[in-house]
């Protein structure tokens, strides 16, 4: 079954590639000649989430061509920062985006901070045949008091996830796509598409 996953971020391919049985072939915005930046002005993940889908969705309704679509948004939530970055995440120490800055911004907001307890949440949006599905996953952990490890993204040197000394980004793709909130999600888009078939 083709899929496009509404996303130019190779890592979030990457991760949701080795997360998709076989059967699913993904292709991501770049494979159907979308290189402007989807804008995300929504005021939750959620919304966000809603917005790519549906402008890759009338991309492909242009072009006459029916695909089943799904984004993915994701944030990090700190309980001592009120629960931002949230939504704001990607743009948290300003723009353009850039993950080095948001992490640096992070340790500096919390370096006086001892709870710090957070969450990482994704919401996947699905439309097929019409209709819209919203498939959510999220992981609770702590942030680390500097950044540690060298595989993944984002927010991945500083978050520890629960039961686990690492960050993310020590861990390593196969423990973080076995716990993380994208990957919770992505297990229930995939357990809703193989009801589909
Ligand atoms: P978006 O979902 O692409 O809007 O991402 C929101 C922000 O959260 C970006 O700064 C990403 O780098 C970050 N982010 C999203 N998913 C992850 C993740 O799995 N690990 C670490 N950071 C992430």
């Amino acid at each position: 079954m083709k899929l496009i996953f509404a996303s130019a971020n190779k890592n979030k391919i990457n991760e949701i590639k080795t997360l998709l049985p076989q059967e699913f072939d993904l292709l991501g915005l770049e494979d159907i000649g979308i290189t402007d930046e989807i804008p995300e002005t929504g005021t939750t993940i959620k919304q966000n989430a809603l917005l790519k889908a549906q402008y890759v969705l009338d991309f492909l309704n242009e072009k006459k061509q029916n695909f089943s679509v799904f984004s993915d948004d994701s944030g990090l939530e700190v309980l001592s920062l009120n629960n931002s970055p949230g939504v704001y995440s990607a743009r948290y120490a300003g723009i353009p985006k850039n993950d080095e800055a948001n992490n640096k911004k992070l340790l500096e907001e919390l370096k006086l901070v001892t709870n710090r307890k957070a969450r990482f949440v994704t919401v996947i949006t699905l439309i097929i045949n019409g209709e819209i599905h919203y498939f959510e996953g999220e992981v609770n952990g702590t942030i680390s008091y500097e950044e540690r490890g060298k595989t993944g993204f984002g927010y991945d040197p500083l978050f520890i996830p629960q039961g686990y000394r690492s960050t993310f980004a020590e861990l390593g793709a196969e423990v973080k796509n076995a716990i993380s909130h994208r990957a919770n999600a992505v297990n229930l888009l995939i357990d809703f598409l193989k009801k589909q078939n």
